[in-house]
């Protein structure tokens, strides 16, 4: 219950507050991108407005300029010394003076014949009409600023009394002069570090060259009241690099989060599974402490109970106290055979098994294992078979390790091979091997516990549920031993179609000497 206490409250916010300290340090460093790149962006605005600001001005003083010449009562005046006044605004091309019904009174321009017709006309039936007169007049200095024919033009216009009546004088300006002289002039302080260009509201290029790649890094301002059909555009001319630069950072952070958060996921997962590991561990820990106090007692009770009736003299038939004496001494040889395989799982696990190894055959080791086991399995009636193949190559061996090893094997499948009344034991070559098996025909093991049962301390389901004497450390200290010889243990359950029967080999290397 505590365990799932501590999955189910303290995980969740372990990963919840980290996961709300690596967004907030993300956030922090992508505003900290974004307030840099926006500093840049707002240096970048500075200079489109003043740049704005200056065409306006510009435009404004040519309107006063030339609006200041024009007298009314002198106009003929002004068209004689129109040539001369170029020096003034070359800009403004074209002067029209519209009465108060917008026929045109006067005009003076640079254009001659054919050309002036052509803007004469255009004039009077599109400008005219446009123009934001109120009862044909303004007082204030107006602008239109227009695309006709695919050409833009400018009109500045503004009008004044002269014999009680109103006239309007409209100044047409040559944008192709504006855009050819005067627009390099304006952007030849740029500096290297920016580029810029002139647009329309459809986006057409009106001067310079298009700016690329640039994103967000370009920024637009539009003149306000003169050319305001117009845009100036600026950009940083590394804003492609800002830009490649800024993504390529975005997804290196978007990276970094996710590999932090997968590595705390995977930490966590480790954290769990050890955990999980450690308390499957304690409880068969537990288990063994159980099993061994009661595979000690049992053996201990009856050598106990026997003996006090032979020491009471309660035994009278020679027969049975011949048969009490052999039940004392071979449950003597139990406790002896337990205590010597508690020891040696204990040396295993420290390490400190010693081993004695000469190169030999391994036949007579696990033939001394059969002796040391025929009185358990005749007294379970099972027979006792064994098979040794032809030229067993020599081993590099500790004798008294290999008879361990399979008196442990012949000692499980006594225990659980029951209903059987048979056990094979096999000596044979295989490759560069020799492997030695210990086969019974008994129930076999679950695939379930297979990979369970070489563990310290695992017993099987069936034998905890049928009280099979047992510590669960045999089949742990037959592998460490294996493993120290170099060889391996294999183990085949069930061994054939009937569904029963187990199979343990152990596997060592042979001492093959070329001939
Ligand atoms: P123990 O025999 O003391 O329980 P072992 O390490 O020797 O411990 O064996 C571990 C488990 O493997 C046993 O509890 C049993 O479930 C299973 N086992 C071992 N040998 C056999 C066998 N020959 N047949 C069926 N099950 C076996």
């Amino acid at each position: 219950m505590t365990r799932r206490w501590m999955y189910v409250v303290f995980i969740p916010i372990i990963v919840g507050s980290v996961a709300f300290l690596g967004y907030s340090s993300f956030m922090t460093t992508f505003n900290f991108d974004i307030w840099g790149l926006r500093s840049i962006v707002d240096s970048t605005y500075l200079v489109a407005r003043e740049k704005a600001k200056r065409i306006e001005q510009k435009i404004i003083d040519s309107d006063n300029a030339i609006l200041n010449l024009v007298d009314m009562e002198n106009l003929e005046d002004l068209r004689e010394r129109w040539a001369a006044l170029s020096g003034v605004s070359h800009a403004v091309d074209s002067v029209f003076i519209i009465d108060e019904n917008g026929s045109v009174i006067f005009s003076v321009s640079d254009y001659t014949d054919g050309d002036f017709e052509r803007l004469s006309s255009m004039f009077q039936d599109v400008v005219v009409p446009q123009l934001e007169l109120k009862n044909g007049r303004t007082q204030t200095l107006r602008h239109y600023h227009f695309k006709y024919e695919g050409k833009y033009y400018l009109i500045s216009y503004k009008s004044r009394k002269y014999e009680e009546e109103w006239y309007t004088v409209c100044l047409n300006y040559n944008l192709d002069l504006i855009v050819s002289d005067f627009l390099p002039e304006l952007f030849s302080d740029l500096g290297p570090d920016k580029i810029c260009n002139m647009v329309d509201t459809e986006g057409n290029l009106i001067y310079g060259s298009r700016i690329k790649e640039a994103g967000e890094f370009i920024v637009g301002w539009k003149i306000p009241s003169t050319l305001y059909e117009w845009r100036i555009q600026i950009a940083p001319t590394k804003a492609s690099f800002f830009e490649a630069t800024s993504r390529k950072k975005h997804l290196y952070d978007s990276i970094t989060v996710l590999i932090a958060f997968g590595v705390l996921f995977l930490a966590i997962g480790m954290i769990i599974y050890m955990a999980e590991q450690e308390r499957r561990l304690a409880v068969l820990k537990e288990e063994f402490i159980t099993n061994v106090s009661h595979e000690l007692r049992t053996p201990l009770g009856i050598i106990q109970l026997y003996n006090e009736m032979l020491a009471l003299g309660k035994v009278k038939e020679p027969e049975k106290e011949k048969k009490y004496i052999q039940i004392i001494a071979r449950e003597g040889e139990r406790l002896g055979a337990l205590l010597d395989t508690i020891l040696d799982f204990a040396r295993s696990e420290k390490g400190k098994m010693s081993y004695d190894h000469i190169v030999g055959d391994v036949t007579p080791s696990v033939i001394e294992a059969i002796e040391n086991s025929r009185t358990k399995f005749e007294q379970e009636n099972i027979q006792i078979e064994v098979k040794v193949g032809e030229g067993i190559p020599p081993v590099k061996h500790d004798p008294h390790a290999i008879t361990l090893m399979v008196m442990n094997l012949l000692d499980n499948a006594i225990k659980y091979a029951e209903g059987t009344d048979k056990v094979v034991v096999e000596i044979g070559k295989m490759d560069d091997m020799v492997a030695i098996s210990v086969i019974d025909w008994g129930p076999g093991i679950p695939k379930s516990e297979q990979k369970h049962i070489f563990e310290r301390f695992y017993r099987g389901k069936d034998a905890r549920k049928k009280h099979r004497r047992g510590t669960g450390i045999g089949l742990s200290l037959v592998k460490s031993i294996v493993e120290s010889h170099g060889g391996i243990i294999k183990l085949i359950s069930p061994i054939d179609d009937s569904g029963r029967g187990t199979r343990f080999t152990i596997m060592l290397k042979a001492c093959l000497t070329s001939s």
